[in-house]
């Protein structure tokens, strides 16, 4: 049996991705460069989100280009409250949103940035379920949630942190394949299922727009909302040129590695009679869970001093202060900064481009700073700065250490070049008081993505959960094996006999 048919037939299509953060220090750390003083800002009250929200209200539906569109949707600003406002940004309504249902927290502006930019971890995109009209629950045929946006499903999940993959990820734009030969030689050409959809450049561009349009509202936290949603802009750009969110799978070895456990698994419990075994595609998870978290991590101790390495913040602010010469002109190319073009989605989807040809080389550098157990299913690397220590090699192999410093300060520097365009063209926005150009770009593309949300849920498939159940096939084999020992051996004994006997 070939090695991709195995693979294909235990995957049953989907592949769980890891959904955690490019460490919010990391985050933090980017973000005191890019807000130039600190003020102090005016928080906004429910009574002011309530103003935002009737302002964009107005804006939509009286747009000649989406209103009748919009007002299909929401008749009247009364059926446009704050819980479908959260779900017309295609938001989870399990968790509370600052700056969209919840007031936001009293911070001057640097530290609203550094907080708004750790902040879309915190659950935005978690647990986004389906709900009927009168606000209950849908399920499917095993009790479990219906997801709003099946792409989750098929990323990650559909509850926990895992089911913000699909939002956090920006895989490589440009076909896919789901043959798991092509993980060896490009691995950001694989996806399972191949026309999976990922959306940190959609989501950067929301709240880019979001941001501005706060900005040139007459609210008195206007400023604090303009600061707010760019910070939570400037998440999901930095997701987006990460090069660990840029691929499912980085490595062929990966999955070399879970297969060889698996078959090992299986044989000493007998296919999970004497205990239980997890799947394949459990034990891949968990190793490339392991090395997407120590990667991020690592570079996360570095930035924070935790681990020392000398001139890491020097370089790192180089990265930040150039930006990427290439990403630079591809932009310029696409005509950005411009208030009519969507840079920030353009900038994101770039920056993905260029990081996941790189992908695999960062998941095998972490691979070979790492100890070999992280490669294992019964270790799992917990998402911590501490234990970061624990799992890469003392002394820290030198070659290895400087070139994946070097990729992670190339995902800085895409990170940069796309918020400092962004920055200009919402600049030039706000100069020529382009409100409607950006309001109905992104009340078009919020209502697109309705729309294909309801189409994916048109033909969504829920997968089975997970079987416990015994392998039969690994006793059935194991017993024939032990069989053909017992023939053998007594068969062996007449043949030598026999043959002493002819002998004499
Ligand atoms: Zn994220």
């Amino acid at each position: 049996m070939c090695f991709t048919f195995v693979l294909l037939a235990a995957s049953a299509s989907v592949v769980p991705c890891v959904a955690l953060a490019h460490h919010q220090e990391v985050h933090a750390w980017a973000e005191s460069f890019l807000v130039p003083d600190s003020t102090e800002l005016t928080v906004p009250s429910e009574g002011d989100l309530e103003r935002f929200r009737h302002f964009l209200y107005d804006v939509w539906s009286k747009s000649p280009v989406i209103g009748s569109r919009f007002k299909k949707l929401y008749p009247t600003f009364t059926s446009f409250d704050a819980r479908e406002f959260k779900r017309f940004l295609g938001l989870s309504l399990e968790h509370p949103v600052p700056g969209i249902d919840v007031v936001g927290p009293v911070l001057d502006s640097l530290r609203l940035a550094q907080w708004a930019c750790a902040q879309p971890d915190e659950g935005m995109n978690q647990d986004n379920w389906l709900y009927d009209d009168s606000g209950g629950l849908i399920t499917d045929r095993w009790g479990r949630p219906v997801p709003f946006d099946p792409a989750s499903a098929q990323m990650g999940g559909i509850s926990g942190l895992v089911s913000q993959a699909y939002a956090h990820y920006q895989l490589c734009p440009g076909p896919k394949t789901d043959d798991f030969d092509i993980l060896a030689s490009h691995p950001e050409r694989f996806a399972s299922p191949p026309d999976v959809k990922t959306y940190a450049a959609h989501f950067a561009q929301v709240f880019a727009d979001l941001a501005v349009l706060a900005r040139m509202s007459d609210s008195p936290a206007s400023r604090y909302l303009y600061v707010l949603f760019r910070g939570y802009s400037h998440h999901f750009i930095l997701d987006g040129s990460d090069h660990f969110h840029t691929v499912q799978v980085g490595s062929r070895k990966f999955f070399v590695d879970a297969l060889k456990q698996s078959l090992w698994f299986n044989t000493i419990s007998a296919g999970g009679l004497f205990f239980r075994v997890p799947s394949l595609v459990t034990i891949g998870v968990r190793i490339i869970s392991n090395h997407h978290l120590l990667g991020e991590n690592l570079y996360a101790a570095w930035l924070s001093g935790m681990i020392p390495r000398d001139g890491i913040h020097d370089r790192a602010q180089e990265a930040l202060k150039e930006g990427d010469s290439i990403l630079k002109r591809r932009m310029k190319a696409l005509g950005c900064p411009s208030p009519a073009a969507e840079c920030t989605f353009l900038g994101t989807m770039l920056a993905s481009s260029l990081s996941c040809t790189d992908a695999r080389q960062a998941y095998e550098l972490v691979s070979e700073l790492a100890v070999p157990e992280i490669s294992s299913w019964d270790v799992k690397v917990p998402d911590s700065l501490d234990a970061v220590r624990k799992y890469i090699v003392w002394p820290v192999p030198v070659e290895q250490a400087d070139h994946f410093e070097k990729l992670m300060n190339q995902s800085m520097a895409r990170f940069s070049v796309v918020v400092r365009i962004t920055d200009q063209s919402l600049e030039e926005v706000i100069s020529h008081q382009e409100v409607l150009t950006v309001a109905v770009r992104l009340g078009k593309r919020l209502m697109d993505y309705q729309e294909d949300c309801r189409q994916r849920r048109a033909s969504y498939v829920p997968q089975p959960p997970e079987k416990t159940g015994v392998n039969w096939w690994y006793p059935a084999a194991e017993l024939w094996f032990i069989n053909l020992l017992l023939l053998i051996y007594p068969l062996r004994r007449i043949i030598i006999s026999g043959r002493k006997r002819t002998s004499s």
